[in-house]
């Protein structure tokens, strides 16, 4: 299996996703863009083996962050894959629920893109796929 490479931004927000890819794309990241829940489940079903990470927001109309977190999670055939909530709730209790529910990591939203691809960066470091 070739090593999973991409990391899927998911963001309801769409100049959120926009920023984001930009910045990985700087360091020469693969990125896919994803602007709602049931279009990440899909995306995650069908490109698992190449996506090593997944930045995750936590408010979303339909699907939350949550619901696609334990997906994954609760799945052997994804569960490999690194989850970063990314997130303006930085509230301990969504931190601990997320933590529960098998996240990887956490960001704040506020974090600057230098910080977002030093976070990124040693996360893959840390969990080679
Ligand atoms: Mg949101």
């Amino acid at each position: 299996m070739p090593e999973a490479k991409k990391i899927l931004i998911v963001d309801d927000e769409p100049d959120i996703v926009i920023l984001t890819e930009k910045f990985l794309e700087l360091e020469n990241y693969e990125t896919i863009p994803c602007t709602n829940g049931n279009d990440a489940l899909q995306i995650i079903e069908q490109e698992h083996n190449d996506i090593a990470l997944v930045l995750l927001d936590l408010m979303m109309p339909n699907i939350s962050g949550y619901e696609i977190l334990k997906s994954i999670k609760s799945n052997e055939k994804f569960k490999r894959i690194l989850v970063v909530l990314f997130t303006v709730k930085s509230f301990t209790e969504d931190i601990q629920k997320g933590k529960e529910l098998g996240a990887d990591g956490y960001l704040v939203k506020a974090v600057s893109g230098k910080e977002l691809l030093s976070y990124v960066k040693t996360i893959l470091e840390k969990h080679p796929s």
